[in-house]
Parts: C-alpha cells; structure tokens; sequence
C-alpha cells in the first residue's frame, strides 16, 4: 500500500493507507457550518484544460503578455487573440468533471457558501453551481468585454472576424478596445469579486483549496487570511504547494478521486 505525506497542524505525519486523507477530508466537511471552496486550473485539468505549472502546462508553452502590453501594442493584442484561438480548441469542449460535480454538490447541500475560483473555464458554473455563488477572481474567458464602457461581447462574431484577417474586436457602443473578460497579469483586480472573496473567506470555518500551486497573489492570500481567522484550511493538491505548512490537512491526490471520494460522488 503506498505511503502519502500527510501534514497536519503543521507536523508532517507519514500515514498510510490511500483514504486516511480522503477520510480526513470527510471529517471537515462533515464538522462545518460554512465552508468555502478555492480552485485553480488544477481542478480543471481533469476536463483536458492544461493547467500553468505541470510539465506541458500552458507555461511551457508561451510568455504571458502584460496587460500594458496588450493596450499598447497591436500585435500583442493580434498574438493574445491567436492565442485565444489556439486554447478555445480545448476549453469550448472542456466538460465538468468529478472535482466540479463534488464542489456542485458541496454548494447543493448547503455547506458550501461560495466558491472563489481563478479559473476563467466557466466550469464551476457549467457543473450547476449558481452564478452567485461563484466569484471569479481572474475574469472568465468564454465571453469578452469593452476596457472601456465595460459593455459584453460575445465570442462567436470577434473570432469569426479575427481568423479571417486578423481583425482587432472593437466595442460596437463606444469604439474602446475589446479584451476576452479575464484579468491580465499587471491588470487591477475586479472590485467586486475580491470584496465578496473576502467576506466569504472571513466567515467560512473550513477552507478548502483545489488543484492551484498557491503562488499568484492576490489570490494566494485568501487561504492564509482563512486559516489565520481560525478557519481549518485543507488543501487538495497533486503536488506540496508553497502554503502547505500553514495546512491542517494537505491531501497530495488527484482531485477527482480526493474530493470525489469525500464527497462521495461520482
Ligand atoms: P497552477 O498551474 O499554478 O497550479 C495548478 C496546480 O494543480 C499544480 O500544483 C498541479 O500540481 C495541480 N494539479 C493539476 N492537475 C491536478 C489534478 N488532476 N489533481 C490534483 N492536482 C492537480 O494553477 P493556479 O494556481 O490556478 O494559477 C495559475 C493561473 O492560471 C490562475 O490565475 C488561473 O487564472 C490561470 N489558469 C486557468 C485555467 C483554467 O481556467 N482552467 C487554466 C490554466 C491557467
Ligand atoms: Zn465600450
């Protein structure tokens, strides 16, 4: 039977049996009044979305661009909007998978008040989470939006138009320039979401981060700020994350399997 590093309260303890964590995990959930859930592009790699950091994750593969960047310069906004096209071919088939539907069924059943997520899939919202209660902390990329008057524009029309001649998407109301709804590094974070994230942090008793390596801040941030207001902070993650010392469980497992199982869903 293979042996995990579990940490708990900061201790490591080598435990064995595959479930001990999974148990554990149970354990909390079953113990919580309101708990919310923090997700990264690991939570969606079992969808087939390449997540940033693993070996053939999105990294490996292009540069960020800035979003200084892409308001000064039209071929970076040209290269963003290739880019655009060549992630779509996962992303418009990506499919909920067993981590969305455990987190769906953890908001269904009342325990989980919100989900702050930094994915830009939509897929909490696609596994049946209501809009509401999912605070997007780094935008959504499945639609688009002036950076000016704010205004929505659908995909559909602007890749149409761009995979013809490379044309730039300009705001039908007030001719501003036309980005994928998501936040870019260097670019101010959403008012909004990140005052909602902080009051659903603040009052959750468990925290339960899923599938993110925990090293983009702001968003890293709101596990520390949980788990220092008392909160027990359980992170489920494939690898050691840079915050697993401020842990009271870390479960080192894929997802699907580790949330699936706790939750007790398929
Ligand atoms: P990250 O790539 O830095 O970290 C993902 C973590 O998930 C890694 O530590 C990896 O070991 C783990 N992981 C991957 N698949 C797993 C699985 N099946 N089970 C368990 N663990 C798994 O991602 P991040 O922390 O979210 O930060 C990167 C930024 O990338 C975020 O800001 C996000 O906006 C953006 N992003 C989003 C998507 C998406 O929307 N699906 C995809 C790529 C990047
Ligand atoms: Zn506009």
């Amino acid at each position: 039977m293979p042996w995990r590093d579990l940490r708990v309260g900061g201790e490591r303890k080598a435990e064995a049996a595959m479930g001990d964590g999974i148990e554990r995990l149970r354990e909390a959930i079953g113990k919580a009044r309101r708990a919310v859930v923090f997700t990264g592009a690991g939570i969606s790699t079992e969808s087939g979305i390449p997540d940033f950091r693993s070996p053939g994750g999105v990294w490996d593969r292009y540069k960020p661009i800035m979003f200084d960047d892409f308001v000064s310069s039209e071929e970076m906004r040209r290269e963003t909007w290739r880019r655009k096209i060549e992630t779509d071919k996962t992303m418009v088939n990506a499919r909920p998978n067993r981590g969305h539907r455990a987190v769906a069924a953890l908001v269904e059943r009342g325990i989980v008040s919100a989900v702050i997520t930094q994915n830009i899939d939509g897929l909490h919202q696609a596994s049946g989470v209501p809009d509401d209660k999912v605070i997007e902390l780094h935008g959504n990329s499945t639609y688009a939006a002036c950076l000016d008057c704010r205004l929505r524009h659908e995909l559909d029309d602007i890749l149409a138009a761009f995979r013809k001649d490379e044309t730039l998407p300009v705001c039908n109301a007030c001719g501003g320039m036309v980005k994928t709804a998501t936040i870019s590094f260097g670019q101010a974070m959403p008012e909004d979401a990140m005052r909602r994230a902080e009051l659903e942090t603040m009052a959750a008793d468990l925290f339960i981060v899923c599938g993110s390596s925990l090293v983009v801040y702001p968003a890293a941030g709101f596990p520390i700020a949980a788990k220092r207001n008392g909160a027990f902070l359980a992170i489920v993650n494939r690898e050691p994350t840079d915050l697993d010392r401020f842990a009271d469980l870390t479960v080192h497992d894929e997802i699907g399997d580790a949330l699936g199982g706790a939750v007790g869903n398929n």
